[in-house]
């Protein structure tokens, strides 16, 4: 949707088509229940480029996001609980409840994490120079990169060579001595992973879910006005208004080729569209195992696709509540518990214990959660006093050893309940609605392979010039006049509108 509201900026005639009945895929508001309109699948909103918001004047056509406040809350098994708020005296007083160090390196890590991501950021919006290099303006582009580097210290350099290959946990070590602390910090490093808090390459993503920020003000996350759907329609607008044709229940069944090229696109119904340019916001098994026939692809790049990694290890629940959690180390409701993103996961050991299950194909018995109730900000999303909860889960694999997940979603999600009920008990009193997405189920719903939310894993060996595969990470696919500009290009996954951005971007320059 980025791409076809740049292109249609940039005059040309762009149609998008999208195979569900309403747009936005993993970023929708749907009224799965009357009277809750629910995000079923992606919630919070950060990283959306501000680049992205102004070229395409979202905040125009809609887009408001009320950053939150308090950004965290843990409860504790022993009765203790920690916020972290927007004001920094207050998160650090709470740090020191736990520990007077960790509340004296925190403003430092903070200060680290930032330089890291204005590094990393830097490259978001850049499309990856050709890999491995071959011609001169390649090796004049590697330098460029190079170039970022020059304000940095050593210290910072090692800093950043660290937070691409590190474990979430070994990262934090570096700076924290409570358990309480670090497993608070670690939760945004095993979101969407395929990996444990002590996996190499966690630190990367705790620093991915960073690259962002709220109404200017970095790290920050928000609940967007109207649901993640809102988000969507914003950049709908913003093409339409520009002269794009968005269609729906217009499911692609192939990309069709002449000459060596894409010349357009088959529905599943027959109708042919032709066109001189394809771009794909499909995943990449998707795009090329699916869309075209292998014969019309290189034998080594549809090997390289078929061993591209997108299975997920993510579920995601989405209640409808006639109340609010009340949680035994925290009582009262309303609170800013409520306001803030709930992690139930008390240790880091807890979390690496929940990826072991996770690894041997069992979703995990004492999962992390990670729970949000967006009518806090906005309660036009739900009937009066009524709320919406949705639950982010790790580890739900989407390959189960010996099972299935349609045998497995009701006893899971109960298990689920089980869990948070240690923390809240009156949580099934409050249950109105129930929805569980399991990985197999987000696959279906959204056309996601293997249920991964960032269209395939994010670790290093399938990042930046990698994405997806070595030599084809700038969008330009080996078809002729086929792009990708979704989430399996750089930068990859999340609500950022970036691989859209510079897929768009290197469409024009081709024109
Ligand atoms: C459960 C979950 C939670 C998440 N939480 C967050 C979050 O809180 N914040 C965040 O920033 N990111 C989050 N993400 C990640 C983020 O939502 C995605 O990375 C992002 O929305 C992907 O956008 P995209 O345009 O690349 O692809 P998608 O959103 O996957 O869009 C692909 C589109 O293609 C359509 N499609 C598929 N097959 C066909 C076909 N054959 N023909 C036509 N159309 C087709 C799909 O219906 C879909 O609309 C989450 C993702 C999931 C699944």
């Amino acid at each position: 949707m980025v791409t076809a509201a740049y292109l249609a900026r940039a005059g040309m005639r762009v149609l998008v088509l999208e195979a569900r009945e309403l747009i936005g895929g993993c970023a929708v508001t749907e009224e799965i229940w009357p009277g809750y309109r629910v995000s079923t699948a992606s919630y919070l909103a950060s990283l959306l480029q501000e680049k992205v918001v102004r070229d395409l004047e979202l905040e125009r056509f809609g887009y408001r996001v009320d950053a939150k406040d308090p950004a965290f809350f843990s409860p504790f098994p022993d009765g203790r609980h920690l916020f972290m708020w927007q004001d920094r005296a207050k998160t650090l007083a709470e740090i020191a409840k736990f520990s007077q160090h960790d509340a004296e390196a925190y403003p430092r890590y903070e200060a680290h994490l930032e330089k890291l991501g204005m590094v990393a950021e830097s490259l978001l919006l850049t499309t990856p120079p050709d890999f491995p290099p071959h011609a001169i303006g390649d090796f004049i582009e590697y330098l460029k990169l190079a170039g970022r580097l020059r304000g940095l210290s050593r210290a910072e350099i090692v800093g950043l060579v660290k937070v691409f290959t590190q474990s979430a946990a070994d990262f934090l070590d570096d700076w924290f001595e409570s358990e309480e602390i670090k497993v608070t910090l670690a939760t945004d490093g095993v979101i969407g992973a395929n990996g444990g808090p002590r996996s190499p390459g966690t630190a990367y993503i705790l620093l991915h879910h960073c690259m962002g920020g709220v109404n200017g003000i970095r790290g920050l996350w928000g609940f967007v006005r109207g649901g993640m759907g809102a988000v969507s329609e914003a950049i709908a607008d913003s093409a339409r208004a520009h002269g794009a044709v968005i269609r729906t229940q217009a499911p692609v069944e192939k990309i069709l080729l002449g000459n060596g090229r894409a010349i357009g696109v088959v529905l599943a119904d027959g109708e042919e569209i032709r066109a001189p340019i394809v771009a794909s916001n499909l995943d990449p098994r998707r795009t090329f195992l699916h869309l075209l026939e292998e014969t019309a692809l290189p034998a080594d790049f549809v090997a390289g696709i078929r061993r591209f990694r997108s299975e997920g290890t993510s579920l995601k629940m989405n209640l409808a509540l006639r109340g609010l959690p009340e949680f035994a180390a925290f009582p009262g409701a309303p609170g800013p518990q409520h306001r803030a993103t709930m992690h139930l996961c008390p240790s880091i050991d807890y979390v690496e214990r929940a990826w072991d299950d996770a690894k041997y194909g069992r979703p995990s018995r004492y999962p992390l959660i990670e729970m949000t109730i967006p009518t806090m900000y906005d309660a036009s999303l739900a009937p009066a006093g009524h709320h919406i909860m949705g639950i982010f889960l790790q580890y739900a694999p989407y390959t189960l050893k010996g099972s299935d997940w349609d045998t497995e979603r009701e006893p899971y999600a109960e298990r689920v309940i089980d869990v948070i009920e240690e923390y809240c008990p009156n949580i099934r009193d409050i249950i109105v609605e129930r929805q569980t997405l399991t990985p197999l189920d987000l696959e279906r719903r959204f056309g996601i392979t293997g249920g991964n939310i960032f269209h395939g894993e994010m670790s290093l060996d399938q990042m930046f010039v990698l994405r997806p595969l070595a030599g084809w990470a700038r969008y330009r696919m080996p078809v002729k006049g086929l792009y990708l500009c979704g989430s399996g290009a750089h930068p990859g996954g999340g609500v950022m509108g970036a691989p859209g951005h510079n897929a768009a971007r290197e469409i024009l320059k081709d024109r």
